[in-house]
């Protein structure tokens, strides 16, 4: 405990003369998140992440490891993407959010961030803005997931009462009988906050021990950018409280809410120009009905679970849009509809899709294949 102590003053009074802490951040073969620190030195302090997002290196790992790369040619090139700050270390230590190349500089088969950036870069004068609702359950205990035996307890009421009542008080509770998680929920936004992640709100879910945070409006790619790493930021506050999270779009099944991550989407056009519900959102949606089945297949594995048309949802085999509709495939806001112009919101992808797909997928629906 002494050293433990003496520990914590020295770091705290380190007022870290030239070096930076980079924690870079992975997307793995299975889908998964994982990282590890390079040390920069010779930095002048304090440095903008602009200066250091300059002078961050290509670095490499043993993708034998993560399911992407065989043991005899393991190396795995990680390219630097997205710098945040580290709300983890503090001061001048970073976050970066990199992604993954071959050594002769091709980007391996699950590097989805490189195809959804080459998309973005033929109409960047679209200037796509995406909302993502992360909604995510949380589980203590174990992470093998049904409810409420022991072993895999949701942070519901089971862990103290027993079977938890039907889904109706749950949804932005308060009072501990209803409400289970918010440190969890709460150091998060904070956390992305300090990041410099552009999470917009959060709240508690219709199903006890799940919760939504929202990020964005962001501009195309930086949507993926910020919802993988926020997504990184979640796994290690759970990391710290002693709590597993749950992307899995149907945690618990039967008569308890699935998990979304309904997607907000507009283009320059969508917002600015009059009309544009007639003349270039329906010609959209209309694309969108066609392409659907192409939409469902990187909507998220398990979403046929979640996407049963009850629960706040519509028929996974079926596309359908309606104002204010929560029960259609695409929402059309009240206030898009009323002013004829706007942003819609698709309802459709899963808890647990990768945003780089579902953002690169939509835009290429909705403007590259009617250009
Ligand atoms: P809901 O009413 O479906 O629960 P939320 O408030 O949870 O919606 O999330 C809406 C998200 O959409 C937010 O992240 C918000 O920033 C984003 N958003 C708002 N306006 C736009 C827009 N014009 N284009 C894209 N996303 C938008
Ligand atoms: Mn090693
Ligand atoms: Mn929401
Ligand atoms: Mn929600
Ligand atoms: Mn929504």
């Amino acid at each position: 405990m002494a050293a433990l102590k003496a520990l914590e003053a020295n770091l705290a009074k380190d007022t870290q003369a030239n070096y930076v802490m980079a924690e870079y951040v992975w997307i793995d073969g299975f889908g998964g998140l994982r990282s590890k620190t390079k040390v920069i030195t010779g930095v002048t302090l304090p440095a903008t992440i602009e200066s250091l997002k300059a002078r961050l290196p290509v670095w490499n790992f043993d993708g034998s490891s993560t399911g992407q790369a065989p043991g005899e040619d393991s190396e795995v090139i990680l390219k630097p993407q997205a710098v945040f700050r580290d709300p983890f270390r503090g001061g001048s230590n970073i976050m970066v959010m990199a992604d993954c190349y071959t050594p002769a500089g091709e980007p391996i088969p699950t590097n989805t961030r490189a195809g959804a950036s080459a998309l973005f870069a033929k109409k960047p004068e679209e200037e796509p803005w995406f909302g993502i609702e992360q909604e995510y359950t949380l589980f203590k205990d174990g992470t093998k997931l049904g409810w409420p035996r022991s072993g895999a307890r949701s942070m519901g009421p089971c862990v103290q009462l027993g079977f938890p009542g039907p889904q109706g008080p749950y949804y932005c509770s308060a009072g501990a009988d209803v409400c289970f998680g918010r440190p969890i929920s709460d150091d998060h936004m904070h956390a992305c906050l300090y990041a410099g992640i552009n999470i917009s709100g959060t709240n508690a879910e219709v199903m006890p021990g799940q919760w939504e945070y929202q990020v964005g409006p962001c501009v195309g790619i930086d949507s993926g950018d910020h919802m993988w790493m926020s997504r990184y930021i979640m796994l290690r506050i759970c990391e710290a409280h002693g709590v597993t999270v749950s992307w899995d779009p149907k945690p618990i099944p039967g008569d308890w809410n699935g998990a979304g991550c309904h997607t907000n989407y507009s283009t320059k056009a969508m917002r600015e120009q009059d009309n544009s519900y007639e003349t270039i959102m329906k010609p959209m949606l209309a694309n969108m009905e066609k392409k659907h089945m192409e939409h469902i297949a990187v909507y998220g594995e398990g979403n046929d679970k979640r996407l049963t048309g009850a629960h706040e949802t519509a028929p996974i085999d079926k596309f359908s849009y309606g104002v204010a509709n929560r029960g259609a495939s695409v929402r059309i806001p009240n206030d898009t509809a009323k002013h004829g112009k706007g942003y819609f919101e698709d309802r459709r992808p899963a808890s647990n899709i990768d945003p780089y797909l579902v953002t690169g997928k939509i835009f290429q629906t909705t403007v590259l294949d009617l250009a």
